[in-house]
């Protein structure tokens, strides 16, 4: 019987909260055990000066995954967290000053790419048709699904091949689009959950479908009141939220874990353990007592990161009318920038940036007459630039500003009233992140799907993971999605 079961996940993500609904839904007794004094881990909010900053997530898409956590719950959304419609989706801008206003109107997009390039028209409408197969094929039928063997893979390998899985995101968007600012603006999407467009796989392209069918949505209050109406949903359905409740290990007895023990030197018993920790922080720290830890985490310390970023929250003392939601601030480089980002020792000269407004969808956010905003710029995570931030950031912040009062915001300086800022070493220290990545492992072919750390640990039968670092990976549907494949593993071993 699962009533008498006990499990804990280590973590307040999404991924970790996704889970943690799950089990307690299907009558496991889940404890949720967050380091922080907040949950929500990347999706952290700030609270300055009357101003709301949430950390990380804000482009919040498929709703039904979300939804679907209430309902298996017995629960209406609609009691918890009201989601707002975003349009335009994304404005896009670039330095000589075009844009292309990103909307789910196809009469409105065509016209827009026809001022780009009007063989492109035709060209986006192929591209959209492929996004779709993916979506449908990588999204719909694998993205909740455990790729535990490899035969797993081998039965995916006919549609991945079909698709051209092996191609990059940028090399197929550019087999249909001709004009450079559009193949920009269908194949930045990527690096929204870590991936170089030139180097992971076109799979990814998915995204695109994935907002074209379901929207871009904002969780009224900020993404911080979708965390809140998680954990209000787990903890009305009897889960126990713990924060401040620093995971020192992972007990085990054999290749079995008994359950964990706090930095504070608190002990909890479970049946079995999930991890939405960082993967290398839970084989190498939380495991690193057990061989199977030490031998994990030395493999998985080879593999490729995601980059990391460099965030700005700031509050103005005025409204910011001229821009919208989403902006992507495309600088003067694309590739070779990315490339740098990547693969790079050091801080590129120039940049590219994410600037969100969320007062134009929620002026709550910010005092009466006054804008709260971060800006986001994607920098090489610790392991290839080991820039020292406490010096640098600083530095970097003042340049970005610059840039920002030249070409978004004018006077932005002037209106300051709060600022605070979210470096790479703050990723590594606050969410033990491996190398101060944003998003975990690389989502490149070899490192998805079965290639990826297992939902399910291989040795330790009764040890699982959830969020960015394990199958299908980063962003609000990936880890909500892995919460699903994790959750099936989970509950259908509780019950053998
Ligand atoms: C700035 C930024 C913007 C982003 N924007 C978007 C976006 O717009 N849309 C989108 O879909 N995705 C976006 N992403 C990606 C997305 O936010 C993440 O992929 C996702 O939220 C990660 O969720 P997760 O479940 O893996 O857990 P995380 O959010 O990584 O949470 C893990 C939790 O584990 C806790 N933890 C770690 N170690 C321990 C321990 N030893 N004991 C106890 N607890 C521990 C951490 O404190 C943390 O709370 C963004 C990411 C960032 C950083």
């Amino acid at each position: 019987m699962t009533d008498a079961k006990k499990a804990i996940v280590i973590g307040a993500g999404f991924g970790g909260l996704a889970l943690a609904i799950r089990l307690q839904a299907a009558g496991v007794q889940t404890t949720l055990l967050e380091k922080r004094d907040k949950p929500g881990g990347r999706a952290y909010v700030y609270h300055d000066e009357g101003f709301t900053f949430d950390a990380g997530p804000t482009v919040i898409t498929d709703p039904t995954a979300i939804e679907a956590l209430f309902t298996l719950a017995g629960r209406q959304i609609a009691d918890y967290v009201e989601l707002l419609p975003v349009a335009p989706f994304y404005r896009l801008c670039w330095e000589d000053g075009s844009r292309f206003d990103y909307a789910n109107d196809q009469a409105d997009l065509d016209r827009q790419i026809a001022q780009f390039n009007p063989r492109d028209v035709a060209g986006y409408q192929r591209f959209l048709s492929y996004s779709k197969a993916v979506f449908r094929e990588g999204y719909l039928k694998l993205g909740a699904v455990p790729f535990l063997s490899f035969r797993d893979m081998i039965q995916a390998g006919p549609q991945l091949a079909r698709l051209e899985a092996w191609r990059s995101v940028y090399s197929k968007v550019s087999s249909f689009i001709e004009d450079d600012k559009l193949r920009q603006a269908f194949s930045f999407h990527s690096l929204l959950v870590g991936g170089n467009p030139f180097a992971t796989s076109s799979i990814y392209t998915l995204i695109h479908a994935l907002e074209r069918e379901w929207g871009v949505w904002f969780p009224k209050g900020g993404t911080g009141a979708l965390v809140n109406g998680l954990v209000k949903l787990f903890e009305d359905i009897g889960g126990r939220l713990e924060l401040n409740a620093d995971v020192a290990s992972i007990e085990t007895a054999g290749e079995r874990a008994t359950g964990v023990r706090l930095a504070d030197g608190r002990h909890f018993d479970a049946d079995c353990v999930a991890s939405n920790a960082d993967v290398v922080h839970t084989y190498a720290k939380l495991l690193g007592g057990h061989p199977r830890g030490k031998q994990e985490s030395a493999r998985l310390k080879r593999k490729r990161f995601s980059n990391s970023l460099f965030v700005i929250h700031f509050g103005l003392k005025r409204p910011q009318p001229q821009l919208q939601h989403h902006t992507v601030c495309f600088g003067p480089r694309y590739q070779a920038l990315i490339q740098e980002i990547f693969k790079g020792q050091a801080l590129a000269e120039d940049f590219s940036l994410y600037l969100h407004a969320p007062c134009v969808t929620d002026p709550s956010l910010a005092p009466p007459g006054c804008s709260s905003h971060y800006v986001l710029s994607p920098v090489p995570h610790l392991g290839n630039a080991p820039i020292d931030w406490a010096v640098e950031g600083p530095r970097y912040r003042d340049r970005i500003f610059d840039y920002l009062e030249k070409h978004y915001i004018p006077g932005l300086r002037e209106d300051l009233v709060t600022c605070r800022i979210f470096t790479p070493n703050d990723f590594e220290g606050e969410l033990n992140a491996h190398l101060g990545s944003a998003f975990s492992l690389e989502p490149i072919l070899t490192q998805s799907a079965w290639f990826r750390p297992h939902n399910r640990d291989a040795t330790l039968r009764n040890v699982y993971l959830v969020g960015a670092g394990t199958h299908p990976g980063a962003g609000v549907p990936g880890v909500i999605g892995s919460a699903t494949a994790t959750a099936g593993l989970m509950l259908e071993d509780l019950h053998r």
